[in-house]
């Protein structure tokens, strides 16, 4: 079973992380050229490694590596036999340990843009810069800098500021660079990465999602064994807060690894494939799904994949326990807990009417969320082993015994969606915007009811629709209509009304933790606005929100 762990089967770069922002975007970057690449803390000590990394890269990190209590490097890496590039905070690391006065902090800071001038050595540039132009764009993002070079190593680039923008060992394969190759801005940083990782490291440019599937399916069947069984749920209604886990740059917002409906069918068919009908997935509708929402995942489910759905329809006791409240913590809080109620229940329910025991219990934990839990975050930080999105493993864990399978746990979101067409789940669900757990009950500003559902719902719907039929669904990262229970008066067939107001929100993002208000067209928006008034009962007004993520966030509550 071991040798199916991407890292044992696939030549892997290891990216040592010291708490850049950028970290995650090297791994992403060199997946992207088919290298599978996992990173972690830059606490690791080689010792307690499994596996054998085809190559090293240490990240930039917000320290000052002259500083005390800054972090450092397991010097055995560098024992190793392969070789290591540090980018940024890691060229300075590679540099301060050959000597203390290395690294100084610089006279002026360098933020953005640099000319980089590789070296020529006898005609050639480093094999690092392999295929580049001899002038290229960089991005930097500095306050130290190199004033020595490290004993052993030679200039292969150089930038007006940086005397020391790249450097390498004269006889190792050791590299740094100043400057952020993972970043967009550095134009040619993904063709140095896979200077580095294939044309340094040797490694195999072999990860690709159809052989992670094969793999995967196979891992899948071992783990479970011939007779166990797996639960999954297949709706979301449970997310970080309700483990008490805030995270201030993304209040109310899914992370880029948090479950969706989206994630969820590609893990049922995934389970599916490998273990038939010992699969159970089960729907919990909890009142605040999307128009047609329950009927569309069932039908997909059940009918289009053939996987053993159980459809819970607990919406009463939602809206009920959602009566009088109006504040959004504890929204989410109740449904989050409510849901893991009924999904147990449902869970026992199931265990008494199957064949084999339920030993596994399915969560769709992406990278992301492995990444943002192994992080470094700081030396003063205890540093979080295990993340789950939002205790429902936990109590699940420790009331049944059930032990956890997470399919997706290396993958990154477009990565997910790639497998999703491997799987031939349609386009039109592998590209769907990403829907919140708490569902439309955040999207219903205070307190909700069944009416206020209903016209969100609806609006919703005719918003969405129109979005599609003009085209512009793939351009937004996500698009929805929300309630805002405030009334203004209107005139309506010569009758004054005095009702409702739609918020419509649509952005654009890369990542969801920036975003855009999406530039619709005025006359679309009109006519959205038109026909949202004339067909949702309760509602005199539309208003489009025009406010980027910060200060917003994506959600309303
Ligand atoms: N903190 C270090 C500096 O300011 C490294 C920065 C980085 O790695 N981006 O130079």
């Amino acid at each position: 079973m071991a040798d199916v762990i991407p890292h044992n089967s696939f030549d892997t770069i290891l990216v040592l992380d010291f708490g850049s922002q950028y970290t995650h975007l090297i791994t992403r970057r060199l997946r992207e050229i088919n290298v599978y690449s996992e990173m972690l803390p830059c606490t690791q000590k080689l010792a307690e490694l499994t596996w054998k990394p085809k190559g090293i890269i240490l990240s930039g990190g917000p320290y000052s590596v002259y500083e005390e209590g800054s972090p450092h490097v397991d010097p055995a890496f560098f024992e190793l036999g392969v070789p290591v590039l540090g980018i940024c905070y890691g060229l300075q690391e590679i540099a301060h340990r050959l000597h203390a006065d290395n690294v100084v902090a610089g006279t002026s800071r360098e933020y953005g843009h640099a000319d980089l001038k590789a070296t020529r050595f006898g005609g050639h540039v480093d094999k690092l810069f392999d295929g580049l132009e001899d002038a290229m764009t960089v991005w930097m993002s500095h306050g130290d800098k190199l004033c020595n070079l490290p004993e052993g190593f030679h200039t292969i680039g150089e930038t007006q500021n940086s005397e020391f923008a790249a450097i390498a060992h004269k006889s190792e394969p050791v590299y740094g660079i100043q400057f952020h190759p993972e970043v967009t801005h550095t134009p040619q940083g993904g063709q140095l990465l896979k200077n580095f990782a294939v044309g340094i490291c040797g490694a195999d440019q072999k990860w690709s999602m159809s052989e992670f599937i094969g793999r995967e399916i196979k891992r899948i069947r071992d783990l479970v064994g011939p007779t166990g069984q797996v639960l999954g749920a297949v709706s979301g209604g449970v997310d970080s807060t309700v483990a008490g886990k805030f995270n201030p740059t993304r209040p109310g917002d899914l992370t880029e690894g948090s479950l969706d409906i989206q994630i969820v069918l590609e893990l049922a068919k995934l389970l599916t494939e490998a273990i038939g009908d010992r699969f159970h997935a089960v729907l919990v509708d909890n009142g605040c799904m999307r128009l047609n929402e329950c009927e569309l995942v069932k039908d997909v489910l059940e009918k289009q994949l053939g996987i053993n759905l159980t459809v819970v329809d607990a919406s009463e006791e939602f809206l009920a326990g959602l009566k009088g409240e109006n504040d959004p913590e504890k929204k989410r809080k109740f449904i989050g807990g409510k849901f893991i109620d009924v999904f147990e229940a449902e869970a026992r329910k199931i265990e008494a009417s199957s064949n084999g025991k339920v030993e596994w219990f399915l969560q769709g934990t992406l990278y992301p969320d492995v990444i943002e839990s192994i992080s470094f975050k700081g030396p003063s930080q205890t540093i979080k082993t295990h993340h789950n999105v939002g205790g429902i493993a936990e109590r699940l864990m420790a009331g049944h015994g059930l032990k956890l399978i997470e399919p997706l746990r290396e993958l990154f979101k477009d990565e997910v969606r790639e497998l999703g067409r491997q799987l031939n789940i349609s386009e039109e669900l592998v590209g769907r915007h990403p829907f919140p757990g708490p569902g439309l009950a955040i999207r219903v500003l205070g307190e909700v009811t069944k009416e206020k559902v209903d016209m969100a719902r609806k609006a919703d719907h005719i918003f969405i629709g129109m979005i599609r039929e003009a085209g512009l669904y793939n351009e937004i990262g996500q698009a929805y209509a929300a309630l805002d229970p405030s009334r203004a008066v209107g005139v309506m067939g010569d009758k004054r009304v005095y009702a409702n107001i739609i918020l419509l929100r649509a952005i654009s993002t890369k990542d969801f933790m920036t975003a855009t208000p999406y530039p619709f067209p005025y006359e679309f928006l009109t006519k959205v606005s038109t026909r949202i008034v004339n067909e949702v009962e309760g509602v005199c007004r539309v208003a489009y929100d025009f406010t980027s993520k910060p200060p917003g966030t994506i959600e309303m509550e």
